[in-house]
Parts: structure tokens; sequence; C-alpha cells
């Protein structure tokens, strides 16, 4: 599904300068589930950010589903990572004013200018797959955080990406809501087939995933 090749990213230049990446390379299979760990500051962020194509390395790359987002031109990036990528953040980031439907639906409404039937019946089976059939027309505001951060990988999963990415997803819930995350996360592994990066400085967390991959020094260290 991807590959990527002695990914160079640094920061600033000069005696500010900050090499975050120092030649990382990883290549990740079709419906892997896998954690990313690593100390503070090791990086996390910065290579999810890459993979999403939010943000270009300052050398090397990554090819999935066999293209070369190195090369891409903005436009083709954009195309590319609404069709293939879903994101999940820390803080999940829901319209207050909103319901946790019109959440889910709201990103794939506005990019194709329109809110299909289609799209709030995908809205609603996912939600009802993350346990919340019953907060469907909640505003968010209302949620606690463990449902609001279900809402919002109902949110990235729904236009069927191949490669979910996700920063710190469980990072500000307790044991049993982040355990509750991780599961329904498996479950859409499952199911669906999603391929899953997850960061966490959460080591019970990754025990999760089937595959606990470590960043250190640049690189990916184990
Ligand atoms: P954490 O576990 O705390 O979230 P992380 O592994 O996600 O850490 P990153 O956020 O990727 O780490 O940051 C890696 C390093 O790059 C840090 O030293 C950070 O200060 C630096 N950095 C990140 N983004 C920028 C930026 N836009 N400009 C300058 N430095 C940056
Ligand atoms: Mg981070």
């Amino acid at each position: 599904l991807l590959q990527v090749n002695d990914l160079v990213k640094t920061f600033g230049s000069g005696d500010a300068e900050t090499r975050v990446l120092r030649g990382l390379s990883l290549r990740m299979d079709k419906g892997e589930l896998s954690a990313l760990l690593g100390p503070s500051g090791s990086g996390k962020s910065t290579l999810l950010t890459i993979l999403g194509t939010l943000m270009q390395p300052t050398s090397g790359g990554h090819v999935m589903l066999g293209v070369d987002l190195t090369t891409a031109n903005d436009r083709a990036l954009t195309e590319f990572r609404n069709r293939h990528i879903g994101f999940v953040f820390q803080f999940h980031n829901l319209l207050p004013d909103f319901t946790a439907l019109e959440n889910v639906i709201f990103p794939t409404a506005v990019r194709e200018g329109r809110e299909t039937a289609a799209a709030r019946a995908r809205g609603r089976d996912l939600l009802g797959r993350m346990g919340l059939a019953d907060r469907v027309d909640f505003p968010s505001t209302n949620l606690s955080g463990g449902q609001k951060q279900r809402v919002a990988v109902a949110r990235a999963l729904m236009n069927s990406p191949e490669l979910v990415l996700a920063d710190e997803p469980t990072g500000n819930l307790d044991r049993a809501s982040a355990i509750q995350v991780m599961e329904l996360i498996g479950q859409i592994n499952r199911d669906e087939g999603t391929t899953f990066l997850i960061s966490t400085h959460d080591e019970k967390i990754a025990a999760t995933c089937r595959r606990q991959i470590v960043v250190g020094d640049g690189v990916v260290t184990g």
C-alpha cells in the first residue's frame, strides 16, 4: 500500500536547523493495523503529516497505491488525499453547532457541493458501527470525549479511505474510552480492510495493534 523511502525533514536553517526525520524508510501493507511509537519530539506527527500529503519532505518521498506522491502537484495531491486518506487527530475538531451525523458527512458534502441521501445513510451506518446509533442527531457539544472521538473516526471513514492516519486519537481519553476506540478501529480494520497508522505515547494502546513501529533519532528503530 505504502512505501516510504529515505524521508528527510528539516525545519529552520543554519544554527536553528532541526533535523526531525533523517532518512526514514517504512513499508506498510494493505490491511495493517499499526501503532506509531516514539518519544515526544521524535517526529511522529511530522511523519503522519507528510504521509497525509499535508506537508512536503525536505528529501526522499513516498509512494502510495503506486502513485509517487513526491512529484505530484498540489491539485493531484488534494484529489489523492480526499479519495484515499482519512485523518483523526488528538483534538477531534468537531463542529460544535452541528450534530454527530452532520459532522460526519459535512466534509464530503462540502467537497461534492451537495449532501446526498447515500452520504447520510453511510454516515448513519458508520456512527452505528461506532456504537453511536442513539447519538446520531445529538449536538456534538453534548457528547462525551470518547463519543466525540468515535464521531471523528466515523468522519475519517466516510469516503472509505484505504489509509487512516490517526495522531494520538486516544491521547485525551481515559483508558476505558481509549480501549473502546481502539476496539472499534480494530473492527473496521477487520471488516473493511482499512489500513491504520496510529501514533500514541501509550504502550498499552499500542499493544492493541498488530504491529508496532517505533521511531527514534529520525528513523524507524523497531
Ligand atoms: P509528540 O509525541 O510530543 O506529539 P512528535 O513525535 O509528534 O511529538 P513532532 O511534532 O513530529 O514530534 O515534532 C518533531 C520535532 O520537530 C520537534 O522537535 C518539533 O519542535 C519540530 N517541529 C515540528 N513541526 C515544526 C515546525 N513547523 N517548525 C519547526 N519545528 C517543528
Ligand atoms: Mg505529535
